[in-house]
């Protein structure tokens, strides 16, 4: 269980001197993170069969930002394997590595980072991890589909670069604030090829957006059960099926409205799952797909499901 793990923190890892092949987390916070016991489970299992993956152990570290440039250095110089970043360094984190997946580059971000003698090389495993989720969770591909995108941060940057990679029919992405969904428009142009994207404000959808879409939640409305809707179902052509990267609490409003209106709909704990095992495949040379399973089932009881 995550809980049962020590936070490390950045004084832990200047007197690091446990052996063995070591992954870790970095995050602040990262109390909540079930990381560690998705990755840990899914090692474990690795290791009845193949005795490479014994002494592998994948642990968790509470950074400050201002931290780090530090910890990364830190990290490659006591020959981590790999490291996941998540909120607030994946974007910190793109400039700090020495090469860059093609696929992430796009993205700007990384939440993958692999030891290399030149140093860190980065991945960003989140696109992986949605269009893996949509498929297990809605039998739906990204490819082919008209995607109605809620949001403008870090999240939606990645939905959005995977959704086009993807062949998506057409991209409608909608956010609160204007001016961030201009920087994502203007960042998504070069990459859209003859695929339609455009923006729209989420209280005045227009009328001509597509019926049949997939609806995907990448705003972070909805953690907290006081937050606004991030769009009105019912102000929407009727969507296909949605899908919320929020998976704690496990029914937002967004999906509970869903759930009303009679459309297929999932939270986003098998996209953690995935983003994770397609991490360790990175790491490991296992594929993601045999690693998952183990990953799921960790996750829910992390989650107390
Ligand atoms: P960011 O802080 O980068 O972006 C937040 C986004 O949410 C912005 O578009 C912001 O709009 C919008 N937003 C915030 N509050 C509100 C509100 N009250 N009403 C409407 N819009 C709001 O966060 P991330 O992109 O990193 O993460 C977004 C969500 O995705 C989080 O809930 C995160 O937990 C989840 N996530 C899940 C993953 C998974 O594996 N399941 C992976 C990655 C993220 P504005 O521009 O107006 O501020």
């Amino acid at each position: 269980m995550a809980s049962a793990d020590p936070i490390l923190t950045l004084s832990d890892l200047e007197a690091w001197s446990r052996p063995g092949t070591a992954l870790a987390v970095l995050g602040h916070p990262i109390k909540h993170s079930v990381s560690p016991a998705m990755h840990n489970a899914a090692l474990a299992e690795l290791a009845q069969t193949d005795p490479r993956f014994a002494d592998w152990n994948y642990v968790r570290f509470d950074i400050h930002p201002d931290d780090l440039p530090r910890a990364l250095e830190l990290l490659h110089a006591r020959r981590f394997h790999g490291v996941n970043l998540t909120v607030p360094h994946k974007i910190i984190a793109f400039d700090r590595v020495a090469a860059i997946d093609p696929a992430a580059r796009p993205v700007g971000a990384v939440n993958t980072i692999r030891w290399t003698p030149a140093g860190w090389q980065g991945f960003n495993t989140d696109g992986y991890g949605l269009a893996a989720a949509v498929r297990e969770t809605l039998g739906r591909t990204l490819a082919g589909t008209p995607i109605i995108l809620l949001g403008a941060g870090g999240a939606a940057r990645g939905a959005a670069v995977e959704c086009l990679q993807q062949g998506c029919a057409s991209l409608a992405i909608a956010n609160r604030t204007q001016e961030n969904l201009d920087t994502l428009l203007a960042l998504l142009a070069p990459l859209a090829g003859g695929i339609p994207v455009r923006g729209f404000a989420p209280s005045a959808p227009p009328a001509d957006l597509p019926a049949g879409a997939l609806v995907i939640n990448a705003t972070s409305a909805g953690l907290r059960d006081t937050d606004p809707l991030p769009v009105a179902l019912e102000s929407l052509p009727r969507p296909a099926a949605v899908f919320d990267m929020i998976y704690n609490p496990p029914a937002t409003a967004l999906l509970q409205s869903a759930s009303h209106l009679g459309l297929p709909n999932a939270n986003g704990l098998a996209m953690l799952v995935h983003q994770g095992a397609r991490a360790l495949e990175i790491w490991t040379g296992i594929a993601a797909v045999r690693l998952a399973p183990a990953m799921g089932n960790a996750a829910r009881a992390a989650m107390g499901r």
